[in-house]
């Protein structure tokens, strides 16, 4: 995930972590979940593609992720799979993508795995590791891209090879999709798959990173299923004055215009707003929440109009933004010279827009809270909107059977992330993208994006396995075993 885009996970593990800090300070430390004593022949592959992906550097800054795709498509021809089958491709030499398709028998639409293969910087000196040597050590795998989003993307190439080697023929086509630049960047692979290869990308509904679980002092908390996300806006807002001489003010100052309305949109807050993806999400937390925070949700599902309960969700600002659009004044700009009346005062607010509002009514939004004729706001181009992916039986079935089995008394818990993923993109283009791992993580020590980022060795193989039994499902239409 990109580093202004929050995991769903982190969102999630936050905002419990707040109000659930009191009760973890009562509860002792639970022993962490020690590894697998053996491995079996399926793990050992995983791990090592794991370990081989982990090893390229693929940052933006230094790395290549065309480096990733090419190791990775040779273990798919080494596996068997044709070469028409294996698409290596992307907008720049060092921003390469990877797409690979499984057959199938062709009677449902295409299954589309995602994962990218791009990492954030990680600088040796911040590091007490190498961050391009993978490391297991304390019953954690490390290194970066070991938690984000690398386990996903090793995971799915070696269930591909596993199949091959098993003969499986799913119902559907697989599709794989391993990309670049998710982080940031000017060569967003699903973007650029999308605009230059969509045939190649074209299915039913994806599987993505922007989920998973959730362990509070090691007990599994909570199994999320990422279904939607924000949108992310920036407004341009500017106050344009003709100046003169500071020895002689006049009321009418580009400052004063802007600090006004920035100070009115500071005390305003965006109305409710649920989507039937968020009103899961606050139905199923209140089950793992305080009582006064659990019932405050229960009512506003209720009632989206329950003020009380609003206020009482809003506390907590990750549960408040994923009630609303929200939108903060994050750069701030004016004058020209220390004894000059400024003719020039510029602000960026920076809104995240729930799923299915246009930018264009928010900018009338932000226009009409801020009531100054002085200030105006650029357009921001349009965007397709994003739907909410709906929550399937077809997807949630499985997840939530595999969920019981694998970590009993779990819940599953569909979200909106407040931040961005690549799976927007899908959705805006009519592929429903669910952010699903069966990957767990702390959700006290969240180290995607910092230093000694890395995932639990045994949480590796559950996801492992998870997803191995998730993709079957969703190609076979058999019962999980
Ligand atoms: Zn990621």
């Amino acid at each position: 995930m990109h580093v202004s885009r929050s995991t769903v996970r982190v969102a999630l593990a936050s905002a419990l972590g707040l109000s659930l800090a009191t009760a973890a300070q009562a509860q002792a430390t639970a022993r962490r979940p020690d590894p697998p004593a053996t491995l079996t022949k399926e793990q050992l592959a995983a791990k090592e593609i794991y370990k081989q992906l982990v090893e390229i550097n693929t940052t933006a800054e230094h790395g290549s992720t065309t480096k990733a795709a090419e190791a990775m498509a040779a273990r798919f021809r080494a596996a068997g799979f044709p070469e028409k089958d294996i698409f290596l491709g992307g907008a720049a030499p060092t921003k390469g993508n990877i797409v690979v398709r499984y057959h199938g028998k062709g009677e449902r639409k295409p299954l589309l795995l995602l994962a990218h293969l791009d990492v954030v910087e990680a600088k040796r000196e911040d590091w007490n590791r190498d961050p391009f040597q993978f490391g297991e050590e304390d019953g954690f795998f490390y290194g970066r891209g070991s938690a984000d989003d690398k386990p996903m993307a090793s995971i799915f190439v070696a269930s591909l090879i596993r199949m091959k080697a098993e003969g499986y023929v799913p119902d559907r086509d697989i599709i794989l999709a391993l990309t670049a630049d998710e982080e940031g960047g000017p060569d967003n692979g699903v973007q650029w798959l999308i605009k230059n290869h969509m045939q190649l990308i074209t299915a039913e509904y994806a599987l993505n990173e922007g989920g998973g679980g959730s362990y509070k002092n090691w007990k599994p908390l909570l199994h999320a299923v990422q279904a939607t996300e924000k949108v992310p806006v920036n407004y341009a807002l500017k106050v344009t004055n003709k100046g003169g001489h500071s020895s002689v003010p006049v009321r009418d100052n580009a400052i004063y215009h802007l600090a006004v309305g920035l100070a009115k949109l500071a005390d305003y807050t965006f109305p409710v707003q649920l989507n039937d993806v968020t009103k899961v999400f606050f139905e199923r937390t209140a089950a793992i929440e305080t009582p006064e925070m659990g019932a405050a949700m229960r009512a506003l599902v209720k009632n989206p109009a329950d003020a009380q309960a609003a206020a009482t969700i809003s506390k907590q600002p990750r549960y408040s933004s994923m009630l609303r659009t929200t939108c903060v004044a994050t750069r701030l700009f004016g004058g020209h010279a220390d004894n000059a009346l400024p003719q020039l005062a510029t602000a960026n607010v920076n809104c995240r827009i729930v799923p299915n509002v246009p930018p264009e009514q928010i900018r009338q939004e932000l226009l009409r809270i801020m009531g100054d004729t002085a200030i105006t706001i650029a357009p921001t181009p349009a965007l397709p909107p994003s739907a909410p992916s709906p929550l399937t039986a077809e997807l949630m079935d499985p997840v939530e059977q595999l969920t019981k089995q694998m970590w009993p008394g779990t819940p599953v818990i569909p979200q909106m992330s407040t931040g961005a993923t690549d799976g927007r993109f899908l959705r805006e283009v009519g592929i429903p993208t669910y952010g699903v791992s069966g990957l767990f993580g702390d959700m006290d020590d969240n180290r995607a994006h910092g230093r000694d980022e890395r995932t639990l060795v045994k949480s590796f193989f559950e996801g492992h396995e998870f997803l191995w039994k998730l993709v079957k499902s969703l190609t076979s239409r058999k019962p999980i075993s």
